[in-house]
């Protein structure tokens, strides 16, 4: 079933001199199975919106409904939630503090109250899910790279076995090989566990590839809500909120403009290398 947004709003500190209306009139339907990316510059609204979305910010008006059920109803169980619908934060690595990486991942279904061989095989199941093998499992979670700590981190989240995965922003401050690493570990989670994912960028380039859709943000509106051939068409009026389409983009539209007879549906150097040899064959 999945997730329903309705004309939610949400007003940080309202009354107060300092009210900031984060999220405006958003409507929005995230559909089992779909890997979708929530871009947007910063400040725009993204972290608001998906913090509404697993219940723990509550919108100022509009509904959320998840697999049907209206969350903002009366004796619906937020806890529940919480574990069906599983959020990574930014920067997740500063919240693991276990001694070492298996124990780290146990906490999330440790406080589901479940038996310890349940607790395990899950926390084995998740490190296996992001590619950690039990080398990994005694070791400090402090001792590891950047990409290899957010993994632990991500398990720790995939170990309450959540229905839909959110990752806020999940290769910030990574290098190109942190950041493929987690894409590709991400993309194989949507793939095999045919989860359902909500990533969260302020870069087009890093999802272009990945994403199914594409829902733009800016200034706390849904400017956008298309698949990323349709969104990156756009690109003008993208540069205009302070976002780039990938560079590929602008390499096909510049061929074109000189006459060149290439396909501007282009959004991957993949796709722009068979389109280019094509053209080239001819
Ligand atoms: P993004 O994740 O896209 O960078 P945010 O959702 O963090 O955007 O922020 C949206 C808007 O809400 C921004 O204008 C931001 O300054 C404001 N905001 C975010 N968190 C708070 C807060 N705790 N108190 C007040 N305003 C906030
Ligand atoms: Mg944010």
């Amino acid at each position: 079933m999945g997730i329903k947004v309705e004309h939610l709003n949400y007003i940080y500190g309202q009354g107060t001199a300092f009210e900031q209306h984060a999220l405006k009139d958003i409507d929005l339907e995230i559909k089992d199975g779909e890997f979708v990316g929530l871009i947007g510059h910063t400040g725009s609204g993204k972290s608001t919106l998906i913090q509404h979305l697993n219940g723990l910010i509550r919108g100022t008006s509009g509904a959320i409904y998840f697999n049907g059920k209206n969350i903002y109803e009366a004796g619906y169980n937020m806890q529940a939630l919480r574990s069906h619908v599983g959020l990574v934060f930014q920067y997740p690595e500063h919240q693991l503090f276990e001694v070492d990486v298996f124990s780290d991942v146990c906490f999330g279904p440790k406080n589901q109250k479940l038996s310890k061989e349940e607790i395990e095989s899950r926390s084995r199941e998740a490190l296996t899910m992001v590619g950690l093998d039990e080398s990994y499992y005694k070791r400090s979670p402090f001792d590891l790279s950047g990409g290899q700590k957010r993994r632990v981190a991500i398990a720790g989240v995939l170990a309450m076995r959540p229905e839909v995965l959110i990752l806020d922003e999940p290769t910030a401050g990574l290098d190109p090989k942190g950041r493929d690493e987690i894409l590709d570990q991400i993309e194989r989670l949507h793939k095999e566990q045919k989860m359902t994912i909500i990533l969260v960028s302020h870069s087009m380039e890093d999802i272009a590839r990945y994403v199914d859709r594409i829902l733009v943000m800016n200034h706390g509106e849904k400017v956008y809500d298309d698949t990323p051939k349709e969104v990156f068409m756009h690109y003008k009026e993208l540069e205009a909120i302070g976002l780039a389409a990938p560079q590929i983009t602008y390499v096909v539209h510049t061929l074109k403009e000189r006459g060149i007879p290439i396909d501007t549906n282009i959004t991957t150097i993949e796709e722009a290398r068979d389109e280019i040899l094509r053209l080239l064959s001819k």
